[in-house]
């Protein structure tokens, strides 16, 4: 009879036990009040719902269709294209430069993909292909294609002594700007230091570049690149560990 009321004793307890615990689990799935709705990364980090071509990744595996072509091409006063966004913002950038006594020249903006096919062969042509390969992208591989990119000045690393090289260096960023091919970043890039390219990302990734990334954009857009084919990736949570534990090698 004793053995009949401990049975019945042990399956109340497991009963309670487990009431107890599916309530606890219930808890964890209550509908947020609304203000407690997790951040999705997307809310925090806007550019992520703007114009994708601000941050696809082109390297010299990643390329481009090569029948992309951006719609909104401006003629710049230098007779260059660029896309409308960063054309303004150029100006604005030439115009705080200026203020400082410092000019701005525009050397080379938007290539075609055909036009790349020219400029790669001429230098295979000139130099062969391992020495073309590391300052020449190929065809599709090109920021230039993107119309976001322009070349300042000499395009020669003496841009980097003048007085605008410096300039640039200091406060493009501040105006949405971020260098392609930094000096010392040649294995990670592919392309031999760069000093005179500059690619146009607006002000909001430009800030995302230099406060996760160390101003290297290669390694930011390389990131964005890899979270976006992540599906485990959903809240902002997710997205910042993401970030710190570097889904990439930084
Ligand atoms: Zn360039």
């Amino acid at each position: 009879m004793s053995v009949f009321i401990n049975t019945f004793r042990l399956i109340g307890i497991a009963l309670f036990v487990f009431l107890y615990i599916s309530c606890m689990n219930k808890k964890d799935h209550v509908q947020p009040e609304i203000g407690e709705v997790p951040v999705s990364y997307k809310e925090k980090f806007t550019f992520l719902n703007g114009d994708p071509y601000l941050f696809i990744f082109v390297d010299k595996e990643t390329q481009l269709a090569s029948d992309y072509e951006p719609q909104d091409l401006v003629k710049l006063k230098s007779g260059h294209l660029l896309r409308k966004a960063a054309a303004a913002s150029l100006e604005e950038m030439s115009a705080a430069a200026a203020a400082e006594g410092l000019n701005l020249i525009v050397s080379s903006a938007y290539r075609s993909y055909n036009y790349q096919v020219e400029v790669y062969a001429r230098h295979v042509k000139n130099m062969g292909q391992a020495a073309a390969d590391r300052v020449s992208a190929r065809p599709g591989h090109s920021q230039h294609q993107l119309g976001l990119v322009i070349d300042f000045g000499s395009i020669t690393n003496e841009f980097a002594n003048t007085r605008e090289g410096i300039w640039m260096y200091n406060n493009a960023s501040r105006f949405g700007w971020s260098i392609s091919y930094p000096q010392g970043y040649e294995e990670l890039t592919g392309y031999s230091w760069e000093s005179w390219h500059y690619r146009y990302v607006g002000k909001e990734l430009a800030e995302f570049i230099d406060t996760y990334f160390d101003g290297i954009q290669h390694n930011a857009f390389k990131f964005l690149h890899e979270v976006q084919g992540n599906s485990a990736i959903v809240t902002d949570k997710d997205f910042i560990h993401a970030l710190q534990s570097g889904i990439i090698k930084k």
